[in-house]
């Protein structure tokens, strides 16, 4: 029997994306966790479990080594701080961009500039690069909204088609990174489990292309 394998993903458009890619690493889960209850799923391969959860919680999950694996978007990962973590692979699903949005017409600056989003740190982070001193405001969701309130003068968000921007009357501003996800791996069970770990890379990497 091969060593046990636990991987993290979440639910949604990264575990639709990740699917095909796993199928192609010979891993098939037993449940669909859009409909099942079960946070622990069964694989196709009796050692290997996949476990759901939230994708913020993707990179804690596998830092402390609760599972081996998971897939994570950079977005989560640039906030996470990813230290105790190793990010061997670009799966090159789930892309978009992190940007600055805000109104069309700009805004009248005699204060600092308000930032909602959830992104703090990698907000944080973009404006301190630019020397531009701003209050950022924590949201957890629906940052289109603040600047339609006036509770922000512009938001950090993630964007794709920009369709949400645009429905919202806003428009992207600045780009702060280009976003896809990541296969991460906790460091001891790089060392532990290596050659299944090894094994899992080299097949993510020639299902991605990557
Ligand atoms: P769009 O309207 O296509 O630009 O998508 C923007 C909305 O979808 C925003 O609410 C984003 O937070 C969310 N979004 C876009 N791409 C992603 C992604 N790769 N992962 C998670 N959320 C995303």
């Amino acid at each position: 029997m091969n060593t046990p394998l636990t991987i993290a993903l979440s639910k949604g458009r990264i575990f639709r994306e990740t699917l095909p890619l796993l199928a192609a690493a010979g891993i098939e889960p037993a449940d669909d966790p859009d409909t099942s209850r079960k946070l622990i799923l069964d694989t196709s391969q009796d050692d290997v479990k996949l476990v759901i959860i939230r994708a913020a919680d993707v990179p804690t999950y596998v830092e402390y080594g609760a599972a081996d694996v998971g897939v994570a978007g950079k977005d989560v990962l640039m906030e996470h701080g990813g230290n105790g973590l190793y990010e061997p692979v670009d799966l090159g699903i789930a892309r978009c961009r992190l940007m600055v949005a805000g109104p069309e017409q700009g805004v009248s600056r005699t204060r600092r500039l308000r930032i909602a989003t959830k992104y703090v740190q990698s907000t944080r982070r973009h404006y301190a690069d630019r020397r531009e001193q701003v209050e950022i405001i924590k949201l957890y969701g629906s940052m289109e909204l603040a600047p339609l309130v006036g509770l922000a003068d512009r938001i950090v968000d993630l964007v794709d088609t920009g369709n949400t921007l645009r429905a919202n009357g806003l428009v992207p501003l600045e780009h702060i990174a280009d976003i896809s996800s990541r296969l991460i791996v906790n460091k001891a069970a790089m060392k532990m489990k290596h050659r299944r770990i090894a094994q899992l890379i080299d097949r993510l990497k020639a299902a991605c292309g990557n």
